[in-house]
């Protein structure tokens, strides 16, 4: 990597520390990653842009701001991007999925809170994450109790707006969101000192579902008997779309599924065709979290699907862009954002349906449903999910687990015998 030192100083960051975590992740991603065998050539680009991913990218967002424009940060798929980008912005994804922060997030919550929010609330923290840095404001929601307290926490540290998002998919809970799309866009107006128009809405619909298109051309690839892929590289691919630059990512996808499909037709995979096909279920699985696909590719098995915001949740319903008015394109904005299947819903039961029709159409052997700890509404949902997939004679097993590698050799061992049923 270039020497960043400058610019990382510029935004105030821990210098020591995110030193360290620049070296533990570059082994830990060339020990999961760059050793794998027979990988597609079009993963190079995605690997550039993890090799900068504190360098290169962070220059272009503050590029952005230098020209007047400003980084919004998010951490939910209801946080709507395309309002984001038609005032100007560009949205990034600030989730956390390393374990390194925990301690200095516990000065502020409480231990018995999930992973993914102790992660993201220590990187501000800790400031380690040039992302955090570089944002002029952050937009939370109301998803689940654990996230909508920690933007109280965070707002002490960087601006938090708080979007509500409602409970139920209600024609009041529809009203709600489409209320505060309202209120969102007023926000982004004064952050982007411009007024919101559809010319801009059009433009922002079109790239993101161009980028939705690409994302689903590539799990298209997936449903091939072997995967041309390794869920790995899948799950980098879904990883970085929350932060990479919208045209050259969409750009990027499009060109190596066509590598894919080219692939496929040579019969190349890094798979035996009998390999056991899993879908992985579940909470996000956010950078630099690989724990879950590492275990099971490692134990023989390729994963075919994730059924995740990491994943299918992130790309599987597009915008409608017939919209003639920008009243009309808020109401297809409400209407295709309400249609994300989170647990954080009540009543839930589109997901497990969708989960049953994953399962037949990427040919599914096994479901394994990843749970983050204390997080109430997936690890609840799983009995539904589990009576449904029993009952399509579908075997599926629970891993519940954190960022740490403590638990790694005992989930192993649960997933090997889990393939070993399967098989
Ligand atoms: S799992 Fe639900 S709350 Fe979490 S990022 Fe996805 S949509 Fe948002
Ligand atoms: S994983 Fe669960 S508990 Fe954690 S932030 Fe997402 S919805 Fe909330």
């Amino acid at each position: 990597m270039n020497n960043y030192d400058e610019m990382w100083k510029s935004l105030n960051m821990d210098l020591d520390t995110h030193c360290k975590l620049l070296d533990v992740l570059g082994q830990v991603y060339a020990d999961i990653y760059l050793n794998q065998d027979n990988r597609p050539e079009g993963m190079e680009y995605f690997d550039f842009v993890v090799g900068e991913v504190h360098g290169l990218r962070i220059k272009e967002l503050l590029e952005h701001k230098a020209k007047g424009g400003f980084i919004a940060g998010a951490f939910c798929l209801f946080v709507p991007d395309e309002l984001i980008l038609a005032t100007g912005g560009i949205p990034i994804g600030l989730c956390g999925g390393a374990d390194l922060t925990t301690a200095k997030a516990e000065e502020f919550l409480p231990r018995n809170i999930c992973p993914l929010i102790k992660s993201s609330v220590g990187f501000k923290l800790a400031r380690i994450c040039p992302y955090f840095e570089s944002s002029d404001f952050l937009i939370g929601e109301t998803t689940c109790d654990g996230k909508k307290k920690a933007w109280e926490v965070l707002n002490n540290f960087i601006p938090t707006q708080v979007m509500h998002v409602p409970h139920m998919k209600t024609e009041s809970g529809k009203r709600v969101y489409r209320m505060e799309l309202e209120r969102l866009m007023g926000k982004l107006e004064e952050a982007g000192k411009t007024k919101i128009g559809f010319e801009q809405v059009k433009k922002a619909i079109e790239l993101m579902n161009n980028k939705r298109r690409a994302l689903a051309g590539l799990y298209e690839t997936r449903k091939h008997q072997p995967s041309p892929i390794s869920g790995k590289d899948a799950l980098l691919i879904s990883q970085v779309a929350f932060y990479d630059d919208i045209p050259r990512f969409t750009a990027s996808v499009n060109k190596l599924t066509g590598e894919l499909n080219k692939r496929i037709e040579k019969g190349i995979s890094p798979f035996a065709r009998t390999a056991p096909r899993i879908m992985l279920s579940g909470c996000p699985s956010v950078v630099p979290n690989w724990k879950l696909h590492h275990i099971i590719e490692t134990s023989g098995a390729s994963v075919v699907v994730e059924e995740a915001c990491t994943g299918t949740r992130y790309f599987e319903t597009l915008v409608d862009e017939s919209s003639a008015s920008l009243n009309e394109q808020l109401d297809a904005l409400a209407r295709r954002y309400l249609s994300i299947n989170c647990s954080c819903f009540t009543p839930n039961n589109e997901r497990t349906r969708q989960i049953l029709d994953y399962a037949r159409e990427y040919h599914v052997d096994g479901v394994v449903y990843n749970t983050l700890q204390f997080c109430h509404t997936y690890n609840i949902e799983y009995t539904r999910v589990e009576k449904a997939l029993k009952e399509a004679g579908i075997p599926v097993l629970r891993i519940e687990t954190d960022y740490t590698a403590e638990d790694a050799g005992q989930i192993q061992t649960r997933i090997e015998a889990f393939l070993e049923q399967i098989r």
